[in-house]
Parts: C-alpha cells; sequence; structure tokens
C-alpha cells in the first residue's frame, strides 16, 4: 500500500467534496479532518465528540449527514464490527481488506491475499459464480495486544 502523507488526503477530500458541488462549512471540514487523519475506524458518536473539541457549535445530524457524503463519494466506508452497529474508516485505494482492532478501534488495509483457492472452491460447491468478496478480520493491534 502506498502511503500518502494525512495532509495530502484531507486536500484531496476537500477537493473531491467541493467538486462535487458541496459546501464545506466549518463544521464539516472539523468531520473531514478527522476521518481523513483517523488510524481508527470510528463510531459516529466519536466523531461528534471529537469533532466537537475543533468545533464547539458541532450537531450529531451534520456528523451523520456529512459521513454519508463522504461514503457517497467512496472517501470513507462502513466497518463492521462485533460489538454492533457501523462505524467508519477511511475507503480502501482499491481491492484491499481490513484487520480491525475490537479493544481500540484501529485499522489496517492490507492486500495479497490468497483466497482464490477458496474462492474456487465455493463456486464449485455452491455452483455460485464468485464475483466480489469482502474480507475483514478482527483482533488486536500490537498496543492492545501487550496491555
Ligand atoms: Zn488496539
Ligand atoms: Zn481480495
Amino acid at each position: 500500500m502506498t502511503e500518502t502523507t494525512t495532509s495530502n488526503t484531507y486536500d484531496q477530500w476537500l477537493e473531491s467534496l467541493s467538486e462535487s458541488g458541496y459546501r464545506v462549512t466549518a463544521p464539516r471540514r472539523a468531520i473531514v479532518e478527522i476521518m481523513a487523519n483517523s488510524p481508527c475506524a470510528l463510531g459516529p458518536l466519536e466523531i461528534y465528540d471529537q469533532g466537537r473539541q475543533e468545533y464547539r457549535g458541532l450537531g450529531l445530524v451534520t456528523v451523520y449527514r456529512t459521513l454519508e457524503k463522504l461514503e457517497e463519494l467512496g472517501l470513507v466506508q462502513r466497518v463492521h464490527h462485533p460489538q454492533g452497529c457501523h462505524m467508519y474508516l477511511r475507503a480502501a485505494h482499491g481491492h484491499e481488506h481490513l484487520v480491525l482492532c475490537t479493544a481500540c478501534g484501529k485499522a489496517e488495509y492490507f492486500s495479497g491475499d490468497d483466497i482464490s483457492k477458496l474462492i474456487n472452491a465455493v463456486a464449485e460447491k455452491t455452483g455460485f459464480e464468485i464475483r466480489e468478496h469482502w474480507l475483514q478480520l478482527f483482533g488486536l493491534c500490537s498496543a492492545c495486544k501487550n496491555n
């Protein structure tokens, strides 16, 4: 995975948003900044809390609407968390898989899977033509593992 600097991501997101005709107000900007820079998958309430440190007048509805817009533009994606509802994370660059820390939410994308054998076996067994897959692993990140 190529490492893009975080400020770079942030600038690109602002650009995508304004290109799509979206007005990037101060509260929305706070959310974009959090999501572009966060190494962790975040729930809407966490984003709200962090965002209010940046912009005190931030409302929860703005959080949801901005996340919706970022998702629509393919900049963030929903991530499944075993403890329930959805969390949000910056989107993968192309086809990548995800590993998520269940303790702190830290998430990393990885590529180079070798699951084609499994996919072929499933296709054979079920008669399906497999077209897509979504792979997400859960565990403890190196920091949480040692706690
Ligand atoms: Zn962790
Ligand atoms: Zn894959």
